[in-house]
C-alpha cells in the first residue's frame, strides 16, 4: 500500500513534468531551444511570470489566453499538464514505485510523441527510440523470458504492419498507415508482448472514430491513438487485470 504523501507528490509533479514535456515537444516542431528557454507566450514572446506557469490553475485563471496580448494559449499545454498527472498517478496505481518510474518515463515520451504527431503528422525517431529503450527495460525487469517474447512480438508486429502499410500504398496509391506508426507499435510490442494485437485493435477503433469526425482530406495523426491504447492495455497487464500468458 502506497503512502499518501507519495500520491500527493505524484499528483503535483505529474502535471509539471507533463507541461515540460508538451512544451519541449511543441518547441521541437518550431526548432526553438527545447529545454532551457524561459516559458513565454507563443504569439507575442513575452516571458511568463512563475505564477503564470502553475500547471492547470494558471490556464483556468487566465481563461486560456495570454495576459499581455490576449492570444489563445495552445491547448496542448493544458492537455499535457492533465495527461502528465494521469500518467504518474496511473503508473503508481499499476506498479511498485521503481517500476512506476520507468513506466512514467515511457508514458511521458509517448506524450511528447503524440504532441509532435498532432502538430506535424510525424513521430520523431529519437522519441520512438526512447520508447523502445523503456519498453525493453520493463520487459527485462519482468523476466528474461518476457524480454525474448517481447522481441519476437516486436519483430512479428513490424513485419505484419509493414506488409499492411505497403499493400495499402500498392492498392490505394496513398499511405494509410505511416512508417512512424509502424516503428512506434514495434517499440511498444517489446513491452506489450502478446497483448500487442489488442492495443493495435483498440488504437484502430479509436482512430477510426476520430477519422469519422474530421474532414476526409485531412490526414489523421494515428500516433496519439497508438499511445493511448498501448497505455491502457499495458497498464492493465502491469496491474494483472489482463490475461497474461507469460
Ligand atoms: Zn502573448
Amino acid at each position: 500500500m502506497l503512502s499518501v504523501p507519495l500520491w500527493i507528490a505524484a499528483g503535483l509533479i505529474g502535471p509539471c513534468l507533463g507541461s515540460f514535456v508538451a512544451t519541449a515537444a511543441l518547441r521541437r516542431t518550431t526548432s526553438e531551444q527545447v529545454a532551457f528557454g524561459r516559458s513565454h507566450c507563443d504569439h507575442c514572446g513575452v516571458a511568463l511570470s512563475y505564477v503564470s506557469t502553475v500547471p492547470v490553475l494558471s490556464y483556468i485563471r487566465l481563461r486560456g489566453a495570454c495576459q499581455a496580448c490576449g492570444a489563445r494559449i495552445d491547448a496542448s499545454h493544458l492537455i499535457g499538464e492533465i495527461v502528465g498527472g494521469v500518467i504518474l498517478l496511473s503508473a503508481l496505481a499499476a506498479a511498485s514505485p521503481p517500476r512506476a518510474g520507468l513506466l512514467a518515463a515511457l508514458g511521458l515520451t509517448l506524450l511528447a510523441s503524440s504532441v509532435h504527431d498532432l502538430k506535424t503528422q510525424r513521430l520523431p525517431d529519437s522519441f520512438t527510440a526512447v520508447v523502445a529503450g523503456c519498453a525493453a527495460a520493463l520487459a527485462w525487469l519482468q523476466s528474461e523470458q518476457t524480454f525474448w517474447l517481447g522481441l519476437v512480438c516486436a519483430c512479428t508486429a513490424f513485419v505484419a504492419l509493414e506488409a499492411m502499410r505497403r499493400s495499402f500504398i500498392w492498392l490505394r496509391r496513398k499511405p494509410g498507415l505511416g512508417f512512424g506508426d509502424v516503428k512506434l507499435v514495434t517499440a511498444l510490442a517489446l513491452w506489450l508482448g502478446l497483448a500487442t494485437p489488442w492495443a493495435v485493435a483498440l488504437a484502430s477503433l479509436m482512430g477510426l472514430a476520430a477519422a469519422l469526425r474530421q474532414p476526409a482530406e485531412r490526414r489523421l495523426a494515428f500516433g496519439p491513438w497508438i499511445a493511448v491504447a498501448a497505455w491502457c492495455v499495458g497498464l492493465a497487464g502491469e496491474a494483472r487485470l489482463w490475461p497474461s500468458l507469460t
